[in-house]
């Protein structure tokens, strides 16, 4: 991946902006140069929109058993957080016990630091879900 790449990618990733076609109203995260549902690209617009960051848990799986980076959280919760948007991501639900996350339960997106390289390293920052 390059430089750029990287940048640009993590700076959808600190803003949850995903897109939506101008044609169907379809949104889409990641965002997308062409609607996955109607294919356009010319007629309708793919615009970008910020993501509002409610939703609720979708679907969840608590983990026991981390990667040595993420040791000290464990045991933590990842989640499918179905957006209001309508849009499925995927991301750690943090500020509460793995015992009170649910299906349904209604979540807001918060940026956090989620890693860093080594000591005085680059700290990398992304979205993780709270309880709303
Ligand atoms: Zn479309």
């Amino acid at each position: 991946m390059t430089t750029a790449r990287f940048w640009r990618d993590n700076a959808t990733r600190y803003n949850l902006i995903a897109t939506k076609c101008g044609n169907c109203g379809k949104v889409t995260f990641p965002p997308r140069n062409v609607c996955p549902v109607c294919h356009r690209k010319s007629m309708g617009k793919m615009e970008k929109i910020h993501l509002s960051g409610h939703g609720e848990v979708y679907s969840f799986s608590v983990v026991y058993d981390a990667p040595l980076a993420f040791e000290m959280q464990k045991p933590y919760v990842i989640a499918i957080i179905k957006m209001a948007e309508g849009v499925m991501l995927t991301a750690q639900i943090i500020d509460c016990e793995c015992c009170e996350v649910a299906i349904g339960m209604k979540v807001k997106a918060t940026l956090r630091k989620i890693g860093e390289e080594g000591p005085g390293g680059v700290i990398h920052y992304g979205y993780k879900f709270v309880p709303a």
